[in-house]
């Protein structure tokens, strides 16, 4: 593996949940990095503590200004685009800023990317798998998309219309790119204010308020902790066999939210009780749940041995004392 010490590095929405987890993750390889963010979604909060590092850089703006990125990307070794609009509340929202921030900022750091010969990891998602009734989701099984009239699809077909972008650009100027697609990536940092399960479930067991349970709670999802999901994107662009390729991130640890609600409450010895929320209140009109999403990991597993090691109690315990910590300081 190359040497990571002494690599320059470029995050687009490192403030986030994800991208600061990932920004310490290079920090400690003795990376530089440089973060840009437009703080929509994202928070200074979650890079506060690395503030004092002299190999970070942290910038307020947009992934999708184009003279700004012409400046940074040249003076970086590698780029990760995960700026985007997060969260299937949000998406319903506000969907024109979803479509448009998407689509704009990833065809803007593609071509940039392209122009500078810069290899650039995009986090793309499991919802681009749609519908589909398959189990595990294997990277090159069927999207099956639902009705563009149900607004929560718009997310999945973004997502998807960047993935064709980046791999056009791999097909046609071999430009070294790794789209990755996270299943629910849960940890401490992650705020429920965009729909998020677990953020909200736990929050609402610390204040002995109901946990909001959406549905039946049948619904089945794999909740996989940053710290893995970060360890994957760390490695898999220093593995050039995965440039061009899709590859799942996730676990196969499947609970239902039914459960999952249990489980939180049991671990934070809260006193709240369950409540069942119909989908249509949740979410008003124009909304679509699937029942199932597991990942195939054998792609993953090949291309850089990883697979995830925390387990989906000490994640809850994790998220559960930092938002303690939180409401102390
Ligand atoms: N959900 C819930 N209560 C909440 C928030 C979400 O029951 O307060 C459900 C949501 O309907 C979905 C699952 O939890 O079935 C996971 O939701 P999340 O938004 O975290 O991720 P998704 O898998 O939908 O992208």
């Amino acid at each position: 593996m190359p040497a990571t010490r002494g690599k320059a590095v470029l995050i687009t929405g490192g403030a986030g949940f994800i991208g600061s987890h990932l920004a310490e993750r290079w920090l400690k390889a003795g990376a530089r990095v440089t973060v840009v963010d437009d703080l929509s979604t994202g928070s200074w909060a979650n890079i506060q503590h690395l503030a004092g590092r002299a190999r970070l850089r942290a910038l307020v703006a947009s992934a999708g200004e184009r003279e700004l990125l012409e400046q940074l990307v040249p003076e970086h070794d590698l780029v990760y685009h995960l700026a985007s609009a997060v969260g299937v509340k949000l998406v319903i929202d506000q969907p024109v800023k979803t479509i448009q921030t998407i689509f704009h900022a990833t065809d803007v750091v593609l071509k940039v990317c392209a122009r500078f010969r810069r290899p650039v990891l995009l986090t793309s998602t499991s919802e681009v798998y749609g519908k589909s009734a398959e189990a595990p989701f294997r990277e090159d099984g069927d999207v099956v998309m639902g009705p563009t009239e149900k607004r929560r699809w718009a997310y999945a077909c973004a997502k998807a219309l960047d993935e064709f972008l980046a791999l056009a650009h791999h097909h046609e100027t071999r430009l070294p790119v790794f789209l990755v697609r996270l299943f629910n990536t849960v940890g401490p940092r992650q705020t429920g204010r965009y729909g998020m399960v677990l953020p909200r479930f736990v929050g609402q067991a610390l204040r002995n308020r109901p946990l909001t349970v959406y549905g039946d709670g049948s619904q089945r999802r794999c909740f996989c902790s940053v710290r893995d999901a970060v360890d994957a994107l760390y490695l898999l662009p220093q593995q050039p066999a995965a440039a061009g390729q899709v590859v799942n991130v996730g676990t196969q640890e499947e609970v239902s939210i039914e459960a999952l609600a249990r489980r939180v409450i049991k671990l934070t010895r809260s006193k709240s009780k369950l409540e069942f929320v119909p989908y249509e209140q949740a979410y008003g009109e124009g909304f679509d749940d699937m029942q199932r999403r597991v990942p195939d990991l054998t792609r993953v597993r090949k291309l850089i041995g990883w697979k995830p090691r925390h387990k989906l109690d000490d994640i809850i315990r994790q998220v559960a004392a930092e938002m303690r910590r939180r409401a102390e300081s």
